[in-house]
């Protein structure tokens, strides 16, 4: 155990570090669509490494009983009522990489797709709501800190204190981490009297209720013991109401509860020196096989230039968060005015895709458009691209822009958020940093940013190298988060 914890525990007075069950929608790798499911596969691993007996639970997805099935072992089943219904729940048991797993099974809400959408998603995670805090006293582990990650897990902390402090549950504290304020989980008040008994006198704007609606998110913000998100520049904006998405009063009157820690990557997964994924493997100091990555990669798509073009890449959710009518409004001019290719591995917005679809037709051989969610595909872009565009407007951590990096290839991002806590913009005058960044969320200031970078990349190969070169040493290893969360859990306690 390292030094710092051991004397946080000698301080506070207590024996052990705490245990700790995660709580997650998703959960990598067994169930995906984003950067939350990273962190929550990863943190268990590195919290172990620390002493940490963390653990998660989360819902028997359908495509994680599609493949896992034979190794899921089957623990207990009970049922919980959820508005007039009686619901089965089955705990299930997933042992991965050393880390226990809680599987809560039901067929009805999780047979199907990991987020349904509207009211459905909203009973779908309710009824994990319940089911986690009836499943706890029967687990064989009980967590002195429960850790909830997003909306659908937010409303873990309020049922906690206002139903289950009687119960065992009383001695639980509770951490909510938001990895994006924007999604909330707003339902009309009925929805949670109905489905979750929760009393009328909570629907108030010091509660639960925002606009009229009463939100899941808004619920956790209030009566979690903690508040942690997923960079310190986002803690910040998170305060203001151009970013809070109307919690910024709660998020202000609990600043100094909520706290900023920067999400890293498994830097076991994603690395060019064993990667099997890629092409041929490089590190800093030989950078020759990243070359062959990208001729490769620019092969693999149809993209058709010389190897000296070059690449610009986005692996993005199509969303309006990502920046993507940025690049629709100046994508055109650019390749007009530039000699380079542009790569996108995404899916989402169909007005986004559409775009990028038809933009592949107008400049073939420049363009590629890849629509569709693709892991493996994603390593050899990575791998293979120069830069990677992320203009996003809000970006609470990012976890692209640090894989990137750690492949060499270097990001332009828009500051804000994580991309502002985790990228060095260039200096021309030290040669310093790791990638190119812009300030204002406006398309001729991104454009003239990755105009400057095809400048540098043509005009100045010592300092591209350089920068190449520092954006693989910087160490976004998730080690460094997982320390932050210790902290927070022992603090907590
Ligand atoms: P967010 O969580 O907002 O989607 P992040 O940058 O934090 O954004 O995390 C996105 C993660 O999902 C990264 O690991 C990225 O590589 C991956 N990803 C996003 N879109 C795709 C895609 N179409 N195919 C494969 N991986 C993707």
């Amino acid at each position: 155990m390292k030094r710092e914890f051991q004397q946080s525990l000698l301080d506070k007075g207590l024996e052990r570090l705490p245990n700790v069950l995660i709580a997650a929608a998703e959960c990598a790798p067994i169930s995906k669509t984003g950067g939350l499911a990273d962190v929550v596969g990863t943190l268990p691993k590195s919290l172990a490494e620390l002493g940490m007996d963390a653990r998660v639970i989360t819902p028997y997805h359908r495509c994680v009983k599609d493949k896992y099935r034979d190794r899921v072992e089957h623990m207990f089943s009970f049922s919980v009522d959820l508005g007039w219904r009686s619901q089965y729940v089955g705990i299930e048991r997933l042992v991965l990489d050393g880390v226990t797993i809680y599987l809560v099974d039901n067929e009805y809400y999780f047979g199907d797709k990991i987020y349904r959408g509207g009211q459905a998603e909203g009973e779908q995670y309710a009824f994990f709501t319940r089911a986690v805090l009836d499943a706890i006293p029967n687990l064989g582990f009980f967590p002195d800190v429960l850790h909830c990650n997003d909306w659908h897990t937010a409303m873990l902390p309020m049922l906690l204190r206002t139903q289950y402090g009687y119960y065992v549950h009383g001695r639980i504290k509770t951490l909510l981490t938001i990895h994006n304020i924007f999604y909330q989980g707003k339902f009309g008040f009925d929805f949670f009297r109905d489905l979750l008994r929760v009393e009328d006198r909570y629907f108030t704007p010091e509660f639960m209720e925002i606009n009229g609606c009463a939100a899941f998110l808004k619920a956790g913000c209030v009566f979690a013991d903690r508040l942690s998100t997923v960079s310190p520049s986002y803690a910040d904006e998170l305060c203001t109401p151009y970013f809070g998405e109307g919690l910024d009063g709660i998020l202000s009157a609990r600043r100094h509860q909520l706290t900023g820690i920067l999400n890293g990557i498994d830097k076991k997964v994603f690395n060019p020196y064993s990667d099997p994924l890629i092409a041929k493997r490089f590190d800093k100091g030989h950078l020759k096989g990243k070359q062959t990555c990208k001729e490769s990669l620019m092969f693999e798509m149809g993209l058709q230039a010389g190897p000296r073009t070059p690449l610009v890449a986005m692996v993005a959710r199509m969303t309006d968060q990502k920046g993507f009518d940025l690049v629709e409004r100046v994508l055109d001019e650019l390749l007009d005015e530039q000699d380079m290719c542009f790569l996108l591995l995404g899916s989402g917005d169909k007005s986004y895709e559409g775009f990028m679809q038809e933009a592949e037709n107008r400049h073939r051989g420049r363009v590629c458009a890849y629509i569709g969610y693709n892991e493996e595909l994603s390593h050899r872009v990575y791998a293979g691209a120069d830069l990677l565009l992320m203009p996003s407007k809000f970006e609470p951590c990012g976890l692209s822009q640090m894989i990137a990096m750690r492949y060499g290839t270097l990001p332009i991002v828009r500051e804000t958020g994580g991309l502002r806590d985790s990228v060095v913009p260039y200096n021309q005058y030290t040669g310093e940093g790791t990638g190119f960044s812009f300030a204002n969320y406006n398309a001729h200031e991104m454009k003239a940013t990755i105009e400057r970078a095809l400048q540098v990349y043509r005009d100045e190969p010592e300092n591209w190298n350089r920068l190449v070169r520092n954006a693989m040493a910087a160490d976004f290893g998730f080690e460094r988060s997982a320390e932050g969360y210790a902290r927070l859990y022992i603090d907590l306690l």
